[in-house]
Parts: structure tokens; C-alpha cells; sequence
């Protein structure tokens, strides 16, 4: 990617990928009335840019946490690393999931009252708060990379990369292997992305193609209240942390954030806008250490756009039921959207098959799904950009406090 770069002749990757997102959005607009050729003949190379991106995504994740791991060298640095993420991570989601519930109460009398009957919607197995514990943990050494589990790469990560680290000089080899390993994946990644122009461009057309009508349509206020709450959690919750915590001017951390924020509001994949995310952190000053550990586990398991979404959906889908929710339905809405988004993968609409449990936690009807199901992607691109800005914001603000704690 940085000879794309920084090539003397070439355009920067992040140029290319605006020039196709905003070549889309043309080209989807005039293609309103054959969307469907755009379906079936523009959208497949979209997919296949994402079938790179998902299968490079596992041994992304296992390997970049387990070098971010080894290169720490203790166990305890880890843990501290890892509690202030998590912690973070966590207090971020929910504050998110409260953000997004309020600004849909506000907008709540202007959401369209769809009709409910007919619809219906099958929910994915295994959509109940305990079993994204318990799915946390793998029982088999290759299903966590075969199913793209990446809670359970991540488990695998740390257990490899701390083992690694207690056998000291015997591992020496191995830290050597892990490290190879981590740049040959990183190099795939690289080759993958100088494909991205295409592959965003192939992706977006189709939806614009597709949605263009409807966006002005019925659905117009939730998606409104959805991206309000999206760029209201931006402003006030990552400049507030990255200014008192990270120590940088929230204008610099959002402009320097742009090449990814891009990238992954056309792709609408948190794991994969990782390696650009890791180079715009990096450019901004975050350590390689830190970003290589907290990066990947973000991706994985923080998703404030995703929990904002969840609970946009929750209101609007209660509202075309006729249902008044209580406070304390709203406060388990909170709780289970903050589950919800951990469990919920980092590729395009994983969070939606997600709602299906923060519905079913205060007893709202799953097949009203279906009723936003048709726009999620529009949904997906904003969640996205707002998930993976919430991990760099973590890069950022960890970095600093550890340098803080250096210096003390
Ligand atoms: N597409 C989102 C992401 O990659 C996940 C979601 O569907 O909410 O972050």
C-alpha cells in the first residue's frame, strides 16, 4: 500500500477510492432502472474482492494479535493493554447503544408506520447473550479459521502468542516464524486492497442502483436518525477521548483518519479496513505495539456503529408494532446491543442478523427484521465507518497514556 502511496505517478489509494465511491454513487444513480444488470453483472466483482478480503481476514487477525502479543514480551503488559481496551471498548459500545436510543426517541414521532402483517424473518441459531460466551471458546484448532470465528482467532492468538512468550529463549524461532508470518499476510492484504477501487466501486454501484429511490422513500427518517446518531457519537464521544485521553486535536485524529473512514464506508468491513486503519494509526502517532493488538481485537469486538443500529432498529420496529417501550426495556436494550455488537462479525451485515437478539431480549417481534432488512447496506456503511473510527480512537488513546506512564 505505501508505494501506492507515495508513488510519484500514481494516484494515492485513498484518492483512487474516493474517485470510485463517488464514481458509484453516478453511475448507481443513472442505473436506477437496470439495477438489476447491475445485480447480476457489476455486483459478482464486488464479491469476489470481498471473498479476498474475508479469506485473508482470519490469518490477519491470528497472526497480527499474536506478533502484537509477542512483541510485548509480558504477560502483565498484555493484561493491562487488554483491560484498558476492553474497558474502553465496552464503556464506548454502551454510551453508543444510549446515544443511538435517544436520538431515535426524538425521532420516533416522524418514523413511518409500516405495515407488520406478512412479514417474516428467520432468525440466526444461536443469537442468545450466553451463547456469544460460550462461542467466545473453540474446541477444535482449525474451525476458528475455517468458520471466520474471529472471537475465537483472537482466543487462539492469545493463547499461541502467551505461550510463546513463557518459553523465553525457546521460542526464539517461533517469535521469528510469527513475525514472517504476520508481514507475509500483510503483504497478501496489500496486494488484496490495490483492488479496492474495483472492488468498492463494484460493491456501491449495485446499492446505489438499487436503494437510490428507496432511500428517498419510506425508510428516509430512520436511516436519518441512524447516521445523526452515528456522527453525533463521532463528535462528542471520540473528540472528547481523543483530546482528554489521547492528547490530539480531534480535527487532526479525523482528518488523518480519512483514507480509512473511507475504505470502510464503501466496503462495510471492519476487518477489512484493518491494514489501512493500521497505517492511518500509525501515521497519527499510535504505537505499532498497541495498534497491532488493539486494532485487530477492536474489529472483532467493538462495534459502536453496530450497537447504535441495533438500537435505532429496536425503536423504529417497535413503533411500526404499536409497542410503547419502558425504561427498563430501553436500559436491557442498552446491555444487550453492547453483547450484541461484540459477537457481531466485522463483514458487511453481520449486524443485522445480531438485531435478532436485542429484539428477542425485551420480547419485540424478530420478523421485524425484515422490515430494514431491504437497506441495511446503507445502514452498514455508516456503522462501519463509525466502528472502526471508535477502534483508532482506542490506538490513539492507549499509545498516549502508556507514554504518559513512561514518562511519570
Ligand atoms: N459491517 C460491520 C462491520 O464490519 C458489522 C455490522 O454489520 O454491523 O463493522
Amino acid at each position: 500500500m505505501s508505494n501506492a502511496q507515495t508513488g510519484k505517478k500514481k494516484l494515492p489509494l485513498a484518492m483512487q477510492i474516493f474517485i470510485a465511491l463517488l464514481l458509484a454513487i453516478v453511475v448507481g444513480l443513472l442505473m436506477q432502472s437496470h439495477a438489476s444488470f447491475a445485480n447480476e453483472y457489476i455486483k459478482p466483482f464486488g464479491t469476489i474482492f470481498l471473498n479476498l478480503v474475508k479469506f485473508i481476514v482470519g490469518p490477519i487477525v491470528l497472526f497480527s494479535i499474536m506478533a502484537g502479543v509477542i512483541s510485548m514480551r509480558d504477560i502483565r503488559k498484555v493484561g493491562k493493554i487488554g483491560g484498558m481496551t476492553v474497558v474502553y471498548y465496552f464503556l464506548t459500545t454502551a454510551v453508543a447503544t444510549a446515544i443511538g436510543l435517544l436520538v431515535a426517541n426524538v425521532f420516533k414521532g416522524g418514523f413511518p408506520a409500516l405495515s407488520t402483517e406478512s412479514l417474516s424473518y428467520e432468525a440466526a441459531a444461536g443469537s442468545k447473550p450466553m451463547d456469544v460466551l460460550v462461542n467466545i471458546f473453540p474446541n477444535n484448532f482449525l474451525m476458528p479459521i475455517t468458520e471466520s470465528n474471529m472471537l475465537q482467532v483472537i482466543v487462539m492468538a492469545l493463547l499461541i502468542g502467551f505461550a510463546i512468550i513463557l518459553l523465553g529463549e525457546k521460542a526464539d524461532k517461533a517469535i521469528e516464524g510469527v513475525n514472517r508470518w504476520n508481514d507475509i499476510f500483510m503483504k497478501c492484504m496489500e496486494m488484496i486492497l490495490k483492488l479496492s477501487p474495483v472492488g468498492v466501486f463494484c460493491l456501491l454501484c449495485p446499492v446505489v442502483a438499487t436503494n437510490g429511490a428507496m432511500v428517498i422513500g419510506s425508510l428516509a427518517k430512520v436511516l436519518l436518525a441512524a447516521y445523526m446518531a452515528y456522527l453525533l457519537h463521532a463528535i462528542i464521544v471520540y473528540s472528547a477521548t481523543v483530546r482528554t485521553m489521547g492528547g490530539m486535536s480531534p480535527l487532526r485524529f479525523f482528518k488523518g483518519m480519512l483514507p480509512a473512514i473511507m475504505f470502510a464506508f464503501s466496503s462495510a468491513s471492519s476487518v477489512g479496513t484493518l491494514p489501512i486503519n493500521l497505517e492511518c494509526t500509525g501515521k497519527l502517532g499510535a504505537d505499532k505495539e498497541v495498534a497491532s493488538f488493539v486494532l485487530p481485537l477492536g474489529a472483532t469486538i467493538n462495534m459502536d456503529g453496530t450497537a447504535i443500529y441495533q438500537g435505532v432498529c429496536a425503536i423504529f420496529i417497535a413503533s411500526c408494532y404499536g409497542i410503547q417501550l419502558t425504561g427498563s426495556q430501553m436500559l436491557t436494550i442498552v446491555l444487550t446491543a453492547t453483547l450484541a455488537s461484540v459477537g457481531t462479525a466485522g463483514v458487511p451485515g453481520a449486524g443485522m442478523v445480531m438485531l435478532a437478539m436485542v429484539l428477542a431480549s425485551v420480547g419485540l417481534p424478530i420478523d421485524g427484521i425484515a422490515l430494514v432488512a431491504g437497506v441495511d447496506r446503507i445502514f452498514d456503511m455508516g456503522r462501519t465507518t463509525l466502528n472502526i473510527t471508535g477502534d483508532a480512537s482506542c490506538a490513539i488513546c492507549v499509545s498516549n497514556i502508556l507514554r504518559r506512564g513512561k514518562k511519570q
